[in-house]
């Protein structure tokens, strides 16, 4: 049986490429991401591979032969997974394909901050070499950090944390806490008490409706004058005017910032002007390397899902696997 994929948005060819070593399958890619257009090209598409495009209930409407929707990546707020569980269609997640690149960008955005990168660089290109006189950076070893979400990405961060011999604190109410302990780390249980004793917080968690604004004025004002806050999860689970707020005040030291509420963010949005931040374009999980392994993994789900072998790991509604609905 010939089945179509729909590719929406470009990805690496190492991914379009077992497609082609494929006789039954079709694919076509396309650019133009609107609604209107994704719910004219998916009438005749047995699969998905989607990378940032919103999937919307009318988009799985018009879909009527649809057997999976594969995620380039992740996250998945971008698909309404309620419309293919209903459908009983898996939507797969190119698990593993990018966790190392958030973890080494959320390391860079800690250590961009504490090593005021950009302030030195400026110095040096300014004739200021005499900042050297009065630093204005700080070690991480014995700093402690906080993991907000402790899978694939939290947990690799931890493992670098580590590396830099800081203290590591966890929070993750949905996972044995034993994996925290196993990895050195201490389990944190309330995240208002942990705050007021973390040098750096750092979020890896899902957008969810108990995520969103985890991170408020109340939890910005507990944390320390000299605490910095990484998000390289989701816009929104930070809520950004406190952060401005937090920032101005210099409640806090610091933030680093991939992800926003709206993205692009305006360019008058007042995050972009603070002294204090490192921003990043949403591009965490895009390296060279991650983007030719979240190809590979998405096509494999793919065609996985075509060939009855897909793993329930890779799968974010896997209970449809399971047959439970
Ligand atoms: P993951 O599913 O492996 O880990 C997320 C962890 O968060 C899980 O262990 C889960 O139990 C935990 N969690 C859920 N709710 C929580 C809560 N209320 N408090 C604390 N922990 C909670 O996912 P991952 O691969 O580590 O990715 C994490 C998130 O990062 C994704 O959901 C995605 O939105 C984001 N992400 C961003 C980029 C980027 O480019 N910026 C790239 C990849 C992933």
């Amino acid at each position: 049986m010939l089945r179509k994929v729909i590719v929406i948005g470009a990805i690496d060819a190492a991914g379009t490429s077992l497609f082609e070593t494929r006789p039954d399958i079709e694919y076509e890619i396309v650019s133009d991401v609107s609604e209107e257009n994704l719910c004219r090209v998916v009438h005749d598409a047995h699969g998905l591979l989607v990378r940032t495009a919103t999937i919307t209930p009318r988009v799985i409407a018009s879909a009527p032969k649809l057997e999976v929707v594969s995620r380039h990546g992740v996250g998945y707020d971008n698909v309404d997974i309620e419309s293919l569980t209903a459908r009983s269609i898996p939507l797969a997640l190119a698990v593993g394909g990018n966790a190392v690149s958030v973890a080494e960008q959320a390391m860079h955005l800690i250590l961009t901050l504490t090593k005021q990168g950009f302030l030195y660089h400026q110095a040096v290109q300014n004739g200021q070499f005499d900042f050297r006189r009065r630093p204005s950076s700080s070690c991480l070893e014995g700093k402690s950090i906080l993991v907000i979400g402790f899978g694939r990405t939290g947990s690799r961060v931890a493992a670098r944390a580590a590396a830099f011999d800081m203290k590591l604190y966890a929070i993750d109410p949905y996972i044995n806490p034993d994996i925290i302990r196993r990895a050195g780390g201490t389990v944190v249980t309330d995240l208002a008490t942990a705050l007021p004793h973390m040098d750096v917080v750092t979020i890896h968690c899902p957008k969810t409706p108990e995520t969103r604004n985890l991170i408020e004025r109340t939890a910005l004002n507990a944390m320390k004058p000299s605490g910095i806050l990484i998000n390289t999860a989701r816009g929104g689970i930070v809520n950004e005017m406190d952060l401005v707020a937090a920032l101005s005040s210099n409640q806090i030291a610091g933030a680093g910032i991939d992800v926003f509420v709206s993205e692009p963010p305006d360019i008058d949005h007042p995050l972009l002007a603070l002294p204090n931040v490192v921003l990043s374009p949403h591009c965490a999980g895009v390296t060279r390397e991650s983007l030719v392994q979240m190809a590979t993994i998405a096509a494999e789900n793919i065609l996985d899902a075509f060939d009855g072998t897909l793993q329930s790991e890779m799968v974010a509604n896997a209970e449809i696997l399971l047959g439970s609905t």
